[in-house]
């Protein structure tokens, strides 16, 4: 199962990589919401939680915004422990004089098209939601004690199967058209060979032949020890025994069906 999901998060960020150009290090904008429960299961050290989630070389520097911070600050007494972990992380500057709401703060350093390749770290359904429409903003999320990576929106993989100048030259306008069309289901057809398309791209090259990893090395032959010789023996005679155990209920059943 966690060989399975490790699996699962590393394809995903592979499609960040390749289709959006995300590098290590990776970086990862955290909200309140996420401390707040990275704190509640003790998931720490955090960067270490995330680098193995993102399998990544090294741990990811993590980043908050002003914003996030007034945010948690403004929680009191029961975010305190959060507020104090949070402004020990890196800063992203953001360009809001006046704060403004951790959720507004988020979506306006994204921008259009993640241009920062940030990672983002949340709780908040509602911004989970919102992050689906971006394109090119991979998501964190925590159940208990465990970490995931969403899959990519559907929104998502079609702006990636766009060539990349139609990409870099679109309009939000357009964009929103293509999230429209793909909500009604006018490209359900492209999407299923898309999606096939898109198995096919990370598809990986199966081993041929047996795998030289869990095939035992070849012993040269030697000469039996005696312990081996009556271990032999004793198989042998527990054979013999199951073998007239199997014939005689063979016998009593035969007799049974006769009689009835
Ligand atoms: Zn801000």
């Amino acid at each position: 199962m966690r060989v399975k999901r490790r699996s699962r998060h590393r394809k995903v960020v592979k499609f960040y990589s390749t289709c959006f150009g995300f590098r290590e290090p990776y970086k990862v904008l955290v909200d309140g919401t996420f401390v707040h429960h990275l704190l509640l299961h003790r998931l720490l050290p955090a960067d270490d939680a995330l680098r193995e989630l993102l399998s990544a070389s090294r741990p990811p520097p993590l980043f908050t915004s002003k914003c996030v911070l007034a945010e948690l600050r403004r929680l009191g007494k029961s975010h305190s422990e959060a507020f104090d972990a949070a402004q020990l992380l890196a800063t992203a500057s953001c360009e809001h004089d006046k704060v403004v709401s951790a959720v507004d703060c988020i979506l306006s350093l994204l921008g259009d098209k993640n241009p920062e390749h940030y990672f983002v770290a949340t709780q908040d359904s509602d911004l989970r939601a919102k992050l689906r429409e971006v394109p090119g903003v991979p998501v964190i999320y925590g159940l208990k004690n465990s970490l995931f990576i969403e899959q990519p929106s559907m929104q998502q993989r079609k702006f990636a199967q766009l060539d990349e100048e139609k990409r870099i030259n679109m309009e939000k306008s357009e964009y929103k058209k293509l999230l429209k069309a793909t909500s009604e289901g006018k490209t359900s057809g492209d999407a299923t060979t898309q999606g096939m398309a898109e198995k096919s791209k990370f598809k990986r090259n199966r081993a041929k032949g047996p795998n030289p990893l869990s095939c035992k090395k070849k012993k040269p032959k030697a000469q039996p020890s005696a312990a081996q010789n009556q271990g032999s023996q004793a198989d042998g005679e527990a054979k013999r025994k199951r073998v007239r155990k199997r014939k005689r209920s063979g016998e009593k059943s035969n007799g049974t069906e006769t009689s009835s």
